[in-house]
């Protein structure tokens, strides 16, 4: 992780620093190359309604194998991308990608809606409504059909151009979920102010949920914030049916996980789908 390093100060590198700085130089260079030649894609991961197990929606999630075949994480890149700027074009390009596979999918389910991650850097350019309005004009798509993931830190600063911002996006009919939620440090007051539509517990508290006292009394508590704040909330990374069913009496609206399914690739999101939902119509 880079530091920031302010006037006046001195920074020493070692051996490993340099090498990491070279790495760092390098898989940049690859990457920006990558994403040029359409290199990098999207997987989908499935979100469902808690209680009636009805699909509500899916979040995009982008992969990079890079030339010798290996796959980098997101978590790398995306960091990579965001200190170098180069997370403003490729968000853009997640965006229009993101739309026009749910455009794709919407021909056969009418109400699709997709989500993306939006990295801060990304969401703080001025024309970002813009560059949002311009993405579903160019698919026939409303704002119905996109959710925008924001992470909490990011909702959190720059408290004026944030609630102008998400009120702009909301006027277009799009929800925004705040990702993460849980691991930044949010004011009470300004949440409320945001009017964001759905809170994602994160990962970490969902893991500890059925195993230790206090990941359950942080996911209650944040299922009540929800609650209060009228916001719905969704439980990321549900792996086991004990977590399943604890959420389920906790009253949690939503959940996705590899317990329901993985991130996939269109086409087998698009089977995934088919056979999900006649599971569904059977059971009901
Ligand atoms: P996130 O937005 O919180 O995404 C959830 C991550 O949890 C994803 O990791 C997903 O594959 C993983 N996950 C889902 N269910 C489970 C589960 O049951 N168990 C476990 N262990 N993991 C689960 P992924 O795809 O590696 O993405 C990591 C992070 O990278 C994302 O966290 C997000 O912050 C960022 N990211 C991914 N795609 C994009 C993108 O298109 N744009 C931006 N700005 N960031 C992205
Ligand atoms: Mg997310
Ligand atoms: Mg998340
Ligand atoms: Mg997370």
């Amino acid at each position: 992780r880079a530091k920031k390093v302010g006037i006046g100060q001195t920074v020493v590198f070692n051996d490993a620093m340099i090498c990491s700085l070279r790495e760092r130089v390098s898989m940049l260079s690859s990457l920006k190359q990558d994403l040029d030649r359409h290199r990098l894609y999207l997987v989908y991961q499935p979100q469902i309604h808690l209680q009636s197990g009805q699909l509500i929606g899916v979040e995009a999630l982008i992969r990079w194998v890079d030339e010798s075949g290996q796959m980098i994480s997101p978590v790398v890149f995306i960091e990579l991308a965001e200190q170098s700027g180069l997370i403003v074009k490729l968000g853009e390009w997640v965006l229009r990608r993101a739309l026009y596979d749910c455009a794709e999918l919407c021909r056969v389910h009418p109400g699709f809606r997709v989500g993306v991650n939006v990295s801060p850097l990304q969401f703080q350019q001025a024309d970002f409504v813009a560059q949002v309005k311009a993405a579903l004009a160019e698919q026939g798509l409303e704002g119905q059909h996109l959710d925008l993931e924001i992470t909490e830190s990011v909702s959190m600063s720059y408290a004026e151009e944030t609630v102008e911002k998400f009120n702009a996006l909301r006027e277009l009919g799009i929800t925004i979920s705040i990702d993460d939620f849980g691991t930044g440090f949010s004011s009470l007051s300004y949440l409320e102010k945001l009017h964001a539509d759905c809170l994602k517990i994160d990962r970490s508290f969902v893991d500890k949920l059925t195993t230790s006292a206090s990941g359950y009394r942080i996911a209650q508590t944040i299922l009540t914030l929800g609650q209060r704040l009228n916001m719905r909330v969704l439980a990321e990374g549900i792996e086991t049916d004990a977590q399943l069913n604890e959420l389920l009496k906790l009253n949690c609206d939503a959940g996705q996980g590899y317990l329901i399914a993985r991130p996939m690739k269109l086409d087998a999101l698009n089977e995934w789908i088919q056979v999900y939902t006649e599971q569904q119509t059977l059971n009901v």
